[in-house]
């Protein structure tokens, strides 16, 4: 199935059949591909072709994912879905500074990267959307997921239209939650765009807050399906 998506994505990956399955995949979806199979050819690749979005392994002959991240993060803001294939992997992609958007272990299912993948995609166009003046300027905004309407001129939330009662925190954290659905969003990074750079608590405070939060917006907070904990790393939120 086609779809409207016109985004070019950029696959780095050295395995000669995960790469023609992913090129198959993401240009039925309707995606433009592009290719390289090492670290070099990457960042050429890259620069050349500016992607929307790049889905980059890490175990690279010449220059590992993690480098290849690395330096592109310096040249361009472009979304990275990193391939992992072991456990330490994931600590270093959450961990350090690699600037990567979102991770998936090996071995996954397409579906799932596909969908992954149109979440990045959607975080850019709303990040790009919430910076244009015209956006602001229009006013009236509704978000709708699942049961909750957020209404982001009066910065009220309700769920099955009873109005909830949120701490200014809660609302930004859900805010945020919402506009990043789907993708795993570690406690450092909400730390960072929902409290600010100077803000100097710990991640704790994220854990506090999700709790409050669950307690309003989950139908069984102590089995949140809607917030949902990534182990070890943060939260990611289900619609
Ligand atoms: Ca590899």
């Amino acid at each position: 199935m086609m779809t409207t998506v016109e985004a070019k994505i950029l696959i780095v990956e050295d395995e000669p059949t995960l790469l023609d399955t992913l090129q198959y995949n993401l240009t039925r979806q309707g995606y433009a591909v592009c290719l390289a199979k090492d670290g070099p050819a990457a960042l050429d690749v890259a620069r050349q072709e500016r992607p929307d979005l790049i889905v980059l392994d890490i175990m690279l002959p010449g220059l590992d994912g993690f480098e290849v991240c690395r330096i592109l993060r310096q040249e361009m803001n472009v979304p990275i879905l990193m391939l992992t294939a072991r456990d330490d992997e994931v600590d270093k992609v959450v961990g350090l500074e690699v600037g990567a958007d979102d991770y998936m272990t090996k071995p996954f299912s397409m579906r799932e990267l596909l969908a992954r993948v149109k979440a990045l995609l959607r975080r850019v166009r709303l990040t790009r959307a919430e910076l244009s003046m015209e956006d602001k300027a229009s006013g009236g905004d509704i978000l709708l997921s699942g049961d909750l309407k957020l209404d982001l001129t009066r910065c009220e939330v309700s769920r099955g239209g009873e109005t909830l009662r949120l701490k200014p925190k809660e609302y930004d954290l859900l805010l945020f939650f919402v506009h990043n659905r789907g993708i795993v969003l570690s406690r450092d990074l909400i730390l960072e765009r929902v409290w600010g750079w100077d803000y100097h608590g710990g991640s704790r405070t994220v854990d506090v807050h999700v709790r409050w939060l669950r307690e309003k917006i989950e139908p069984e907070p102590a089995d949140p399906v809607r917030i949902v904990t990534v182990r070890g790393v943060g939260y990611r939120f289900e619609e």
